[in-house]
């Protein structure tokens, strides 16, 4: 057994990080962290252009479609740079929704959607969770009635991530009502501009937006339900594993761990420097074991990927354990840094440029996006050691 990376990953970080260097600079950084985050802001979206331009938002995607056909193991480890220094990362519509329409969608849909994605002019929110359907999505309400050739759509969602700047929305909808409940369900893609989709903003504690969305005989064309009609669960579940594999990278956490421990080594209390204290030593390792277990989960599910298998109880493992860990290291990181810790982000007395209390308010919001923790435990359970339900 060898975890380490192969020559050629290494050249990969090596040339992603060159890459990083030149295009996203102190200014871009800088930028970025006191637009809190906003997905949507004018800095972010030249990044994207540039993720565009090298072709990195469809590097998985095989050569007849447009990508790079690199393997998924290299697109986790562009996700780990990315989210090292800050920038800007994959999202959800290419490392989610565009595997599952190369996986499930029609040739002419391909041929029709995947074009937009690589060059970044479709990007989609996506459409899952209802106010009374979110774990028990196979309960969600939200109809489409086949009307000749449109599909005419009803009802609400929440958590609804971007769709304030998303072009289009990837949408689980009950089409077959007499259906089993996991036979009942499509995805549509509709266009968020359509008439009769109303779009409401949610703030969450971390600051970030996410919404509601509420359909009111919103009409789309026949074709453009995905794959077949009354397969949505199949897809849905599909996508939810590329979701989860992309929540449970490591970079973000790696950055904390490293600045954190390069602050204790720096910093001196009542004239003892924090590193040179046995219990800051053991916290500090306790998070480099955990980090390095979080990375090698990550790792396997993608390698998983890349072996031609869809990871199922191994995307929900890593997707709990790394969003569990931004909990533990970032409480542990405010408890070193004290009262300091809880500055303003955007304050530049802020130690570690805020990032300690950024995770620690994003923490919770990631054990739900994606599927609750709770209901990722179920599934590793059930799936992974064949409990029964
Ligand atoms: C900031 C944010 C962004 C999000 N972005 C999106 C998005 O872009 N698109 C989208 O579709 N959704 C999105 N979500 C929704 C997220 O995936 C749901 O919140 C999640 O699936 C849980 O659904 P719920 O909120 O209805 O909670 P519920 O399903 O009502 O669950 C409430 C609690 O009960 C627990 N629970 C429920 N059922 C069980 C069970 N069987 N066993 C054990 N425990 C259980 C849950 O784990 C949870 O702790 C987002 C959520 C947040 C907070």
């Amino acid at each position: 057994m060898d975890f380490r990376l192969t020559k050629e990953h290494e050249a990969w970080v090596d040339e992603v990080r060159a890459f990083l260097d030149e295009e996203f600079d102190a200014d871009a950084r800088e930028a970025v962290r006191r637009g809190g985050g906003e997905w949507g802001g004018d800095v972010i979206r030249a990044f994207r252009g540039r993720l565009v331009e090298k072709g990195w938002l469809s590097l998985t995607w095989p050569e007849e479609h447009g990508g790079q056909g690199r393997s998924m193991v290299e697109q986790v480890l562009l996700m780990d740079e990315l989210a090292y220094v800050g920038a800007p990362s994959i999202d959800m519509t290419s490392a989610s929704v565009a595997p599952a329409i190369i996986r499930s969608a029609r040739p002419e849909q391909r041929d029709r959607w995947l074009p937009p994605i690589r060059d970044g002019s479709v990007e989609f929110a996506i459409g899952y969770s209802e106010p009374d359907s979110g774990s028990d999505l196979a309960s969600l309400r939200t109809s489409a009635v086949l009307d000749g050739d449109e599909w005419v759509i009803d009802g609400e969602k929440i958590w609804n991530t971007g769709a304030e700047y998303c072009t289009h929305e990837w949408l689980a909808c009950r089409t077959e009502p007499d259906a089993p409940r996991h036979q009942a369900m499509s995805v549509l893609i509709v266009p968020i501009d359509a008439p009769g989709i109303t779009v409401q903003g949610i703030t969450t504690w971390r600051g970030m937006r996410t919404n509601q969305v509420w359909f009111d005989g919103v009409r789309v064309p026949a074709e453009n339900l995905i794959g077949e009609r009354g397969h949505g669960w199949r897809y849905v579940t599909q996508a939810l594993a590329f979701e989860r594999v992309a929540i449970g990278i490591t970079g973000g956490l790696r950055r904390l761990v490293d600045d954190l421990t390069a602050y204790c080594r720096a910093t001196e209390v009542d004239g003892e420097v924090l590193a040179d204290r046995p219990e800051v030593e053991r916290a500090l390792a306790g998070l480099e074991v955990d980090l390095e277990l979080a990375r090698l989960l990550n790792h396997r599910a993608a390698w998983m990927i890349d072996a031609g298998r869809v990871p199922n109880a191994e995307a929900s493992m890593t997707k709990v354990f790394t969003t569990e860990l931004h909990a533990r290291a970032s409480t542990v990181a405010l408890d070193v840094l004290g009262p300091h810790g809880q500055l303003d982000p955007y304050d530049d007395r802020s130690p570690l440029a805020g990032l300690a209390q950024l995770m620690y308010r994003a923490a919770p919001y990631l054990r739900f996006g994606g599927g609750t923790n709770e209901i990722q435990r179920d599934i590793v359970a059930q799936r992974g050691h064949g409990l029964p339900r």
